[in-house]
């Protein structure tokens, strides 16, 4: 008897990278071993010395094609096995290890818009839809367009085990969020990862793509972005913490290592309109869609929970953007 594996790995698209997988047939029982693919063809090497190595670091049961087949997310390695410069996960690591005391937790709100060929789906083939204002939370197929993709993803992802934790439509026709954790580091990012997949392999069979562009409409539309919840259990479990990790994250050249990292195209999305702050200007604050950090009103109440850094854009690498975090915000609580 056999199974499937499909193997996962993000590759080296400049500015954005992209997900890539392929088959392999195991054996009943056998572990995933590491596999191999032709990096010329995924602008991760050149064509002469093209073979790298892609390492198994996470598997889920396969929700598409059932039964006992697996998807096997990966690292990008060279065939020396030392790390491929577009993988970030190699970063994360011994930062998340670092910090592993802190009890880092992360739950990533990822916004996305369907596209039907070259229009965001549910905008008309003339014109545009009417105004943002009904779509947000909506019902009824004049607000909803993809529900039926949308179900059947959240669905996928629990058949694979992933932690995520809800799913709505967003502000622009089209346009949905799901989230996923809270989780530490690596988790939150392999998951994100895989749920990411398992969006596009979902819509695939509908005949709609999803992107995660930050801005796909232009004009008077909302962005996509991907806010990122975070705390310690010290910030779990008292204020002042809170407030440590909010003043870290604006502190010298915080604020625009962290936006320069935060994904591709911010300054299209971070303009200060629409439910943003502007990149170049960091702000926190209580309740604030317009501040880069937002304290939820609840966690001032109770006096401890966690923050939500409003930054990062629907395209960002959560493993670059969940490193940043810890370290800049860690490093500030263990002063
Ligand atoms: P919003 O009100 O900004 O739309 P969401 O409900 O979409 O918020 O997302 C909030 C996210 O915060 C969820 O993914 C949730 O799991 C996560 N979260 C909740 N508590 C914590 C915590 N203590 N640390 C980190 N993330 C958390
Ligand atoms: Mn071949
Ligand atoms: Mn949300
Ligand atoms: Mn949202
Ligand atoms: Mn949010």
């Amino acid at each position: 008897m056999t199974f499937k594996a499909e193997y996962l790995w993000i590759d080296g698209t400049e500015p954005t990278a992209k997900l890539r997988s392929k088959t392999k047939i195991l054996a009943a029982g056998a572990e995933p071993p590491v596999w191999g693919f032709d990096g010329s063809s995924t602008n991760q090497a050149e064509g002469h010395s093209s073979d790298l190595v892609l390492q198994p670091v996470f598997s889920c049961p396969d929700p598409i094609r059932g039964g006992g087949n697996i998807l096997v997310l990966c690292e990008v390695l060279h065939t020396d096995l030392t790390p491929h410069p577009s993988n970030t996960r190699a970063l994360l690591r011994p930062v998340a290890e670092k910090y592993a005391e802190h009890g880092s937790l992360f739950g990533i709100e990822q916004e996305y818009t369907f596209f039907e060929g070259s229009r965001p789906l549910g905008f008309p083939e003339n014109g545009f839809p009417a105004p943002q204002g009904g779509y947000y939370c909506g019902v009824g197929a004049d607000e909803i367009f993809g529900r039926e993709i949308v179900e059947k993803h959240l669905d996928n992802c629990l058949a694979a085990g992933l932690g995520i934790s809800g799913i709505n439509a967003e502000v622009m026709p089209g346009q949905w969020e799901f989230q996923v954790g809270p989780l530490s580091p690596l988790e939150v990012a392999d998951h994100m990862w895989v749920a990411r997949w398992l969006l596009y392999r979902t819509a695939e069979d509908f005949g709609v793509s999803a992107t995660l562009d930050a801005k796909p409409a232009k004009g008077d539309w909302n962005g996509a972005g991907a806010h990122t919840n975070f705390s310690t259990r010290a910030m779990r479990e008292g204020y002042d913490p809170i407030i440590t990790a909010c003043e870290a994250l604006g502190d010298g050249d915080k604020p625009l290592l962290h936006v320069k990292n935060y994904g591709t195209g911010i300054e299209s999305r971070l303009t200060g309109l629409h439910e943003t702050a502007p990149w170049n200007e960091y702000s926190y604050g209580v309740s604030d869609r317009g501040a880069s950090v937002r304290i939820p009103w609840q966690v001032e109440v109770d006096r401890k929970g966690y923050i939500e850094d409003r930054r990062p854009n629907a395209n960002c690498d959560p493993y670059v953007v969940t490193r940043l975090i810890v370290d800049t915000c860690c490093t500030a609580l263990e002063k």
